[in-house]
Protein backbone atom coordinates (compact mmCIF):
# COMPACT_ATOMS: atom_id res chain seq x y z
CA UNK A 1 0.00 0.00 0.00
CA UNK A 2 1.21 3.46 -1.08
CA UNK A 3 2.44 5.62 2.08
CA UNK A 4 0.06 8.73 2.64
CA UNK A 5 0.94 12.16 3.61
CA UNK A 6 -1.97 14.14 5.70
CA UNK A 7 -2.34 17.57 4.73
CA UNK A 8 -2.87 18.63 8.09
CA UNK A 9 -0.32 17.74 10.33
CA UNK A 10 1.88 15.74 7.65
CA UNK A 11 2.51 12.46 9.23
CA UNK A 12 3.17 9.62 7.22
CA UNK A 13 0.08 6.87 6.77
CA UNK A 14 -1.05 4.31 4.95
CA UNK A 15 -4.53 3.89 6.70
CA UNK A 16 -7.57 6.07 5.06
CA UNK A 17 -7.32 8.24 7.97
CA UNK A 18 -4.40 10.09 9.37
CA UNK A 19 -3.55 8.06 13.23
CA UNK A 20 -2.24 11.56 14.50
CA UNK A 21 -5.05 14.01 13.85
CA UNK A 22 -8.07 11.70 12.12
CA UNK A 23 -8.04 13.84 8.97
CA UNK A 24 -9.23 12.09 5.94
CA UNK A 25 -7.23 14.90 3.97
CA UNK A 26 -4.66 12.90 2.80
CA UNK A 27 -2.14 13.17 -0.20
CA UNK A 28 0.14 10.60 -2.26
CA UNK A 29 1.80 13.52 -3.64
CA UNK A 30 4.38 14.41 -0.72
CA UNK A 31 8.57 14.98 -0.91
CA UNK A 32 10.89 14.41 1.47
CA UNK A 33 10.70 12.29 5.15
CA UNK A 34 11.75 13.27 8.44
CA UNK A 35 11.51 11.08 11.72
CA UNK A 36 11.06 13.04 14.81
CA UNK A 37 12.02 10.43 17.66
CA UNK A 38 12.69 13.20 20.44
CA UNK A 39 9.71 15.42 19.54
CA UNK A 40 9.78 17.51 22.83
CA UNK A 41 14.17 18.30 22.24
CA UNK A 42 13.76 18.24 18.21
CA UNK A 43 14.37 21.59 16.68
CA UNK A 44 12.98 20.40 13.64
CA UNK A 45 9.72 18.62 15.74
CA UNK A 46 9.51 22.61 16.66
CA UNK A 47 9.87 24.31 13.67
CA UNK A 48 7.79 21.97 11.78
CA UNK A 49 4.90 22.33 14.72
CA UNK A 50 5.30 18.73 15.63
CA UNK A 51 4.30 17.43 18.85
CA UNK A 52 4.20 13.58 18.65
CA UNK A 53 7.26 11.10 17.28
CA UNK A 54 6.74 9.45 14.18
CA UNK A 55 7.42 9.85 10.01
CA UNK A 56 6.44 12.78 8.64
CA UNK A 57 6.34 14.26 5.12
CA UNK A 58 8.58 17.30 4.61
CA UNK A 59 6.16 19.28 1.97
CA UNK A 60 3.02 17.58 0.76
CA UNK A 61 1.01 19.00 -2.48
ZN1 LIG B 1 -2.87 14.35 10.39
Amino acid sequence: MALKACRVCNFLTEERKCPMCGSEDLSLKWKGVVIISDSERSVIAKTMNIAKNGKYAISVE
